[in-house]
């Protein structure tokens, strides 16, 4: 695999999306290539950072529903 391929699989990867054998190449890609490791470190770290926000501050605000249900109206 090569690393335009894995950068744009890296966030399945992240969900645990891929198959077992992709997932597998993958992880061997990131252990070997020093261009891709970083990318995966921070998209990693971006996941754990949005997953602390979700727990710590459950639903969105009222005024993004509000906005949110404004546009979607026909
Ligand atoms: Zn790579």
């Amino acid at each position: 695999m090569e690393c335009p391929e894995v950068r744009r699989c890296l966030w399945e990867y992240l969900d645990q999306e891929l198959g077992a054998e992709e997932a597998a190449t993958v992880q061997a890609h990131l252990i070997d290539c020093g261009h891709c490791r970083p990318a995966y470190r921070c998209d990693r770290a971006l996941l754990a950072l949005l997953g602390r926000c979700a727990a710590s501050r459950p639903g969105a605000p009222q005024g993004l529903y509000r906005a949110v249900r404004i546009r979607l109206s026909p």
